[in-house]
């Protein structure tokens, strides 16, 4: 039997995956929901996502949510205008260029930096070291203006990261390959997206949390309330602890465990049976950060841009991070005649204003927005959510963790499946769980 721990997206869908191949599988789960960072929250006219807002599919997984999941009526596409990205640039939102084309005569970036991407297109090819940063991988071909004004508040936006610590190959691996390959990152690109189907920007009707749901009521062997509190290797097969809600504690056998949870829980989980590992996960790195919700009345916006919403590069020194223009990008979110924004703040490039008290958080990003959008009144709703431990970081203490994890005995069946190992999307964590264990472990 497999033993799988957490049924966030990337629990539940190797879950799916292993009871559709046939496999005995029991999935524990510590909280009295599925979903982990995916939870929405209904509060009078408003949907709030506490944790990520959209998923970003192709075809095939929106076939399989649709047709498998039967999530057909349910699913809610991005409006088109959410195409647009803006960037805070000189006191006011700017729209990003959206193709190579733009970028060169747009007026977004400079003369210099115009010559770098074009000279970038000349570039032979190379390797790229493991240890390479983002902020020397894009800045040496395209120069400080683009890793300012686009490659960084881009990595905010996704990781709430600082470019000058993630590693490129473990961020963007498949771009580095190309790159590398190809040597100009423009060409690559261009090549890349030759054949590739869209992707697609969506949620459902009643939020992100439909999806984990779904999931979860297809499957026989999910346990919620059962936190697993220690594993043990025996000669043939694995010990699993596990207390329930009441208090009950008993102990499950396995032959494989899948660890489908944040780094600094699979830390505690196997520090007796794999010191190494447990040591290089308790690095990983997740900065704090708090989401903040507000809702104002459209009547009194005199300045809107239309899109998906504002990133805040760091030379501008805002105190979010960037907002997404929740309502725009989807319906139904709010009263008809409000606009709800999602500001993020903190990351690892501002880690102490995740710190700060609600009062205060909540007073700096609405004059902010006050000042962004021309708005004299007050809010008309407000809500701010943390997150203590966030978003994993694919610095170099996660290159470690994930050496540690490839050089573990795979014979011992110990996987890990969660979203610090190989992408953090929701798109990366369905994509790891469909693809199910590696096939030659003990069964
Ligand atoms: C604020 C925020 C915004 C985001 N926005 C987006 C976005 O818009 N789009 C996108 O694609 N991604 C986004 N992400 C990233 C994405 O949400 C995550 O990468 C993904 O949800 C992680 O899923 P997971 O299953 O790997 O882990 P988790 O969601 O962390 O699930 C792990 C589960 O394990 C359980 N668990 C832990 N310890 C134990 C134990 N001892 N016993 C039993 N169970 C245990 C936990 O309770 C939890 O349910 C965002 C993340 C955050 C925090």
């Amino acid at each position: 039997m497999v033993i799988i721990i957490g049924a966030g997206i990337s629990g539940l869908t190797l879950a799916l995956t292993l009871q559709q191949q046939g496999q005995d599988y029991v999935l524990l789960e510590a909280a009295n929901q599925v979903g982990g960072y995916i939870s929405t929250e209904t509060n009078g006219h408003y949907q709030l996502e506490r944790g990520p807002n959209s998923y970003l599919f192709d075809a095939e997984t929106i076939r399989w949510i649709t047709e498998d999941l039967g999530l057909g009526s349910q699913i809610l596409m991005a409006n088109d205008v959410s195409k647009h990205r803006f960037i805070w640039r000189k006191g006011r939102y700017r729209a990003l260029p959206q193709n190579p084309l733009s970028l060169l005569f747009g007026g977004f970036f400079g003369w210099g930096t115009k010559a770098k991407i074009l000279a970038e297109l000349f570039r032979k090819p190379s390797t790229t070291p493991a240890e390479t940063t983002i902020a020397d991988f894009f800045g040496d071909r395209f120069g400080q203006e683009v890793l300012d004004y686009a490659v960084g508040p881009f990595v905010s936006g996704i990781y709430a990261g600082d470019v000058r610590k993630l590693l490129v190959g473990q961020t963007f691996g498949s771009v580095v390959r190309m790159a590398d390959q190809e040597g100009s990152l423009i060409k690559a690109f261009a090549k890349s997206q030759k054949g590739v189907g869209r992707r697609q920007s969506l949620t459902f009707r009643d939020g992100m949390e439909v999806l984990p749901q779904a999931i979860a009521a297809h499957l026989d062997h999910l346990h919620l309330g059962h936190r697993v509190s220690q594993l043990k290797r025996q000669a043939h097969h694995w010990e699993v602890r596990v207390e329930n809600a009441n208090g009950v504690t008993e102990v499950l056998e396995g032959s494989q465990v899948a660890l489908c949870m944040p780094a600094f829980a699979v830390a505690d989980l196997v520090k007796d049976i794999m010191p190494q590992l447990a040591e290089a996960a308790s690095k990983v790195v997740y900065p704090a950060m708090a989401a903040v919700h507000t809702a104002w009345r459209k009547q009194d916006i005199a300045q809107m841009p239309i899109g998906f919403g504002g990133l805040h590069p760091q030379p501008e020194n805002r105190f979010a991070l960037g907002n997404i223009w929740t309502s725009q990008v989807f319906d139904g979110r709010c009263p008809a005649d409000q606009a709800l924004f999602t500001a993020f703040v903190g990351g690892t490039t501002a880690p102490e204003k995740a710190q700060l008290p609600d009062d205060e958080i909540l007073k700096q990003v609405i004059k902010e927005q006050q000042e962004a959008y021309r708005i004299k009144t007050e809010p008309a709703f407000k809500h701010i959510i943390r997150w203590q431990q966030a978003i994993p970081q694919f610095d170099i203490n996660q290159l470690r963790a994930e050496q540690a994890y490839n050089d573990r005995d795979k014979s011992l069946g110990l996987s890990i499946m969660a979203n610090w190992m190989g992408g953090i999307s929701l798109s990366d964590c369905i994509r790891k769980g469909k693809e199910g264990l590696p096939s030659n472990l003990p069964k």
